[in-house]
């Protein structure tokens, strides 16, 4: 919640009052006062500092360092472990209306730092600032929605059938219970929603938590671990290690007193982490929200002012680093040409520059190695295809200190070029014609990914585009974003196939359920 009257969505970010605006720019001009802090380790109740340190820099300006960060060793991985281990028996055995309680006021401090917490995220990300407090807004939600289960589950306790044995009786119940040190791996994109919605619903399940966010977005991360502690959740119950992920992230993984992993990233280190976790002695939860490489399809029938704007939001929302952006487009041939120049003609508007600045739409990409991929992709397209807007890096002046890259559309791209099926992560979304829906279908379904997709169409093709189309997220007519902007509550996510392992979608009906095991209880008593 962020004033009385607007509620912050992605979907409702497009007009925000004037209110979020003076706040976010006051809230920016105090953290920009506590830049180049060094910040440590939470291992159970301890502030750990290592002997080597990195820096966390803002990708739009890289000349100023936003803080020092611990590069942690695998000991304090290890430590870290061993802090949650012994925090669990207690925290496990805590009732779960007090875990809910403490969430619960952990969410509440998201929703009263919001505005400082959104600065650091813009600063940190590059994301723009609407996007940046959407992103803490939706931490906060993914907290209530974890309590607001357990308590419409009743702490998932239920009682079963008396087995019909003469002369006894015989009572059954089934209970939920939690694993143990349940790990979280976040990416650096989302990487409050994304670190605090597995972190939460592992806490409310009764597990104790080991983060390790990414080495791009470690401040981030450390804002929710201080949240929870500052809600009083006991120390040990949630710990926070920083470091590579090859190293100490693999240490994570690869310690036997982990109980459960929740990781998002990409497809090739989340399929690694899949292998090198089921080295252990037994078969262990394993949660993996990967890549996307998400479709809209356009049919002949569709509203086209509303597909070309639903399309630019969700190519070029946070500089097309969402899992969720929409990547490839589809469309019938006899809208083709009009589809996609309208598509342009809104790319063409889109402001690029400091993303703490309200009027910017576009802030960098997140480092040296996006940037340098925006450039080869491009130099690759340029080749293969035809670039109809876009494809050069934004240079000189303000943008010379950052990771500025120009929003993409390309077109003429052969159907089978392998850039049609890799999830590229920067701002370039690819068009093109196709013959029927059929055949848009085809198309859209042919990657290893299922993540999102959208649809623009008549009400007949709707019910069609929802039975064929194989993603966990699909969204229909939406100019609000093609495939991207999902909210707790309104649309829980996740992906099929190669975007992820679970089957049932973050913040959903089914999600809670992933961080228990199940019990069963029998007594007899003589009748
Ligand atoms: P990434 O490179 O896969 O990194 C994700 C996390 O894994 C980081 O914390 C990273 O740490 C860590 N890591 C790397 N190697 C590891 C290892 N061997 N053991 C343990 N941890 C390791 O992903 P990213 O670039 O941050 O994020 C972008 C990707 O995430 C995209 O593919 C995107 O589609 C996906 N994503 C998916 C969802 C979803 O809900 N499905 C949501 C958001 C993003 P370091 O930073 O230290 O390397
Ligand atoms: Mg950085």
């Amino acid at each position: 919640m962020m004033t009385e009257a607007f509620k912050l969505t992605y979907s409702t970010m497009f007009n925000p009052p004037e209110e979020l605006h003076a706040r976010f720019d006051e809230a920016l001009g105090t953290v920009q006062k506590r830049l180049g802090e060094e910040h440590g380790m939470i291992l159970g109740d301890q502030e750990r500092f290592s002997a080597e340190k990195f820096e966390d820099r803002s990708p739009a300006d890289t000349n100023g360092v936003l803080g020092w960060f611990q590069k942690g060793s695998i000991q304090d991985a290890n430590d870290a472990i061993a802090a949650a281990k012994r925090a669990f028996p207690s925290w496990s055995r805590t009732k779960w209306q007090e875990r809910v309680k403490l969430v619960r006021r952990a969410a509440d401090l998201i929703d009263q730092r919001i505005y400082e917490m959104g600065a650091i995220v813009a600063l940190e990300v590059g994301k723009n600032r609407m996007e940046a407090l959407g992103d803490v807004a939706e931490t906060a939600e993914l907290f209530r929605y974890a309590c607001s289960e357990m308590e419409r589950n009743e702490g998932y306790v239920v009682e079963m059938g008396r087995d019909p044995i003469a002369g006894y009786l015989s009572t059954n119940v089934s209970i939920l219970r939690p694993y143990g040190v349940w790990l979280v791996v976040s990416p650096f994109n989302f990487p409050c929603a994304l670190t605090g919605g597995p972190a939460a619903a592992a806490l409310v399940a009764g597990n104790t938590v080991v983060i390790k966010p990414a080495s791009d977005t470690p401040w981030t991360a450390l804002l929710i671990v201080e949240c929870l502690r500052d809600a009083g959740i006991p120390a040990g119950v949630c710990n926070y290690v920083t470091g590579p992920g090859g190293t100490l992230g693999q240490a994570l993984i690869d310690h036997p007193d982990v109980s459960g992993i929740t990781f998002t990233g990409s497809y090739a280190v989340g399929m690694k982490i899949y292998r090198d976790f089921a080295q252990a002695a037994w078969a262990r939860p394993t949660i993996l929200e990967l890549g996307g490489k998400n479709p809209a399809i356009v049919s002949r029938n569709a509203n086209l002012e509303d597909a070309a704007t639903g399309i630019v939001r969700s190519a070029f929302g946070l500089q097309g680093q969402k899992c969720s952006a929409c990547s490839r487009v589809f469309v019938e041939e006899p809208v083709y040409d009009a589809l996609i120049s309208r598509v342009v003609e809104l790319t063409r508007t889109l402001t690029i520059g400091d993303p703490t600045k309200r009027e910017v739409n576009l802030g960098p990409v997140i480092n040296r190695d996006s940037y340098r991929d925006y450039q080869n992709y491009a130099e690759e397209l340029s080749q293969a295809g035809r670039i109809l807007t876009g494809g050069k890096v934004q240079g000189g002046g303000a943008f010379s200190d950052g990771y500025f890259c120009q929003p993409t559309v390309v077109t003429d791209l052969p159907l089978d070029h392998r850039l049609w099926k890799q999830e590229m992560f920067v701002p370039i979304t690819t068009a093109a014609s196709v013959k029927n829906l059929e055949e848009a279908m085809m198309f859209a379904n042919d990657v290893s990914y299922g993540l999102t997709a959208g649809f623009y169409g008549s009400p007949e093709e709707t019910e069609w585009f929802f039975d064929k189309i194989e993603a966990g997220v699909n969204y229909v007519n939406r100019p609000q974003g093609a495939t991207t902007g999902a909210w707790p509550g309104f649309q829980p996510f996740g992906g099929w196939k190669g975007s992820g392992s679970s089957g049932k979608n973050a913040g959903g009906h089914y999600y809670l359920p992933l961080y228990l095991h199940e019990q069963i209880r029998t007594i007899v008593h003589k009748a």
